[in-house]
């Protein structure tokens, strides 16, 4: 097997083909650069230009800070790849966690590998696998995450078929959505975690670890990271500011191996040179104003906020569901995932019936691995709806579900 330090064995042909920008490489010298250095290398735009003089930010608890002079101008200009301020190099500022995903995913992933994922798995990974012609395996799930021993089963499945073939490639990388999961609204128990940690560094595995939600999960303790269990470097974790402060800020970051983490970079580089500094400082700024108690208060209003939400919705499903559907109520997330009874598929229902009553619930296909197959799961929202439509849109599930059992 190879060995988990050769990341060479991540990074597919496509991505081991870039090359850093030389220009990128002197802006991120110049930001550690002695004060006295004079450069004529720079491509940046002076900003005696831009029109902006001052952003003043006024928050909801009625507090204000403001951006202007040295920081506004950082705050409009172009910056090393890696974010704002220079980071250290694990660390690398994405233009949401979409972008870190689907980067990481194309450096990994080659055409027709078999991935990974948890089965349901969020629909944005699933459409960046798809044009891979990626062979999605799905990892079955319980309340507490994919479950170990079917993920031995197939990893062993794979062994066999590919040595007994003389050919083919082991999966090489997992997708895990771990708390507060899209579309599942489960979180995964640490026992799983150390579990699947286990397995995956047995069978030389990069975890990709999606925790958007980790600061919106409705238990006691915040739920330990892959990361934080990380000892062999095979994890890729992917936090995001999308659900917690703004998701039109677009600022999310990724961690992990520095010898992958590089290869990302690379990657935007090329693509978009960094995500947007003025999110990145806004964001910073706002960090500062608030101190790190403020930070926290914040979160713990976020999961009051979502756990309010969470309650109506499972109390109005056990008023009128009860008897149609079953459902874990969520641990974390936006999402309660429905299982419908008597209903082998739920599409032309939701998306026919549904859509002419004016109701909109997202049938369970969009989030299989495999979405050609007869779907029962219906994934509903709790995030904004008002909570007496919220009831109301479950009135009628009810209804359109008990029509459908009639068909
Ligand atoms: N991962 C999951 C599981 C999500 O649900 C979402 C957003 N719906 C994302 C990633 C993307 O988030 P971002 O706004 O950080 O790109």
């Amino acid at each position: 097997m190879v060995s988990k330090t050769d990341y060479s064995y991540f990074i597919g042909a496509h991505a081991s083909r870039r090359r850093p920008a030389l220009t990128r490489e002197l802006t991120k010298r110049q930001y550690n650069a002695p004060k006295d250095t004079i450069s004529l290398a720079e491509g940046m735009p002076n900003e005696a230009t831009f029109p902006f003089e001052l952003i003043n930010v006024v928050l909801k608890d009625g507090t204000q800070f403001s951006l202007q002079g040295a920081e506004l101008n950082s705050a409009l200009q172009y910056i090393p790849t890696q974010g704002y301020p220079p980071l250290d190099r694990e660390l690398l500022m994405t233009n949401g966690s979409q972008e870190g995903l689907s980067k990481s995913l194309e450096m990994i992933v080659e055409e027709g590998d078999d991935v990974l994922v948890q089965d349901p798995l969020y629909a944005g990974a699933d459409i960046i696998l798809k044009p891979f012609k990626a062979n999605l395996i799905g990892i079955e799930q319980d309340q507490f995450g994919i479950i170990p021993k079917k993920l031995i089963e197939v990893l062993e499945n794979c062994k066999s078929k590919y040595t007994e073939e003389g050919g083919g490639k082991m999966p090489k990388v997992i997708y895990l959505n771990p708390t507060g999961s899209n579309p599942t609204g489960g979180t995964m128990s640490l026992e799983r975690r150390k579990e699947i940690y286990q397995i995956c560094s047995k069978y030389n595995i990069l975890i990709l670890e999606d925790d958007a939600y980790c600061f919106l999960h409705f238990l006691e303790k915040q739920p330990v990271s892959f990361l934080s269990l990380d000892t062999d470097g095979i994890v890729i974790r992917f936090d995001s500011m999308s659900k917690i402060i703004s998701s039109g800020l677009r600022l999310a970051w990724l961690t992990g191996p520095k010898q992958l983490v590089h290869r990302i970079e690379l990657h935007i580089q090329s693509s978009n040179l960094h995500s947007s500094t003025l999110s990145q400082v806004l964001t910073e700024s706002l960090l500062q104003h608030w101190g790190f108690k403020g930070l926290l208060a914040h979160f713990a209003s976020v999961r009051e906020f979502y756990k309010t939400r969470r309650d109506f919705t499972i109390a109005s499903m056990e008023k009128h569901l009860k008897d149609l559907c079953d459902w874990e109520v969520p641990t974390g997330g936006m999402f309660v995932w429905i299982r419908v009874r008597g209903v082998s598929d739920v599409y032309e229902m939701l998306m026919t019936r549904g859509l002419k009553k004016q109701i909109v619930f997202v049938p369970g296909h969009a989030f299989m691995a495999d979405p050609t197959k007869a779907c029962n799961h219906i994934r509903a929202s709790f995030s904004r709806t008002p909570l007496k439509q919220i009831d109301k849109a479950m009135k009628m599930l009810a209804e359109l579900i008990r029509e459908e059992q009639l068909l």
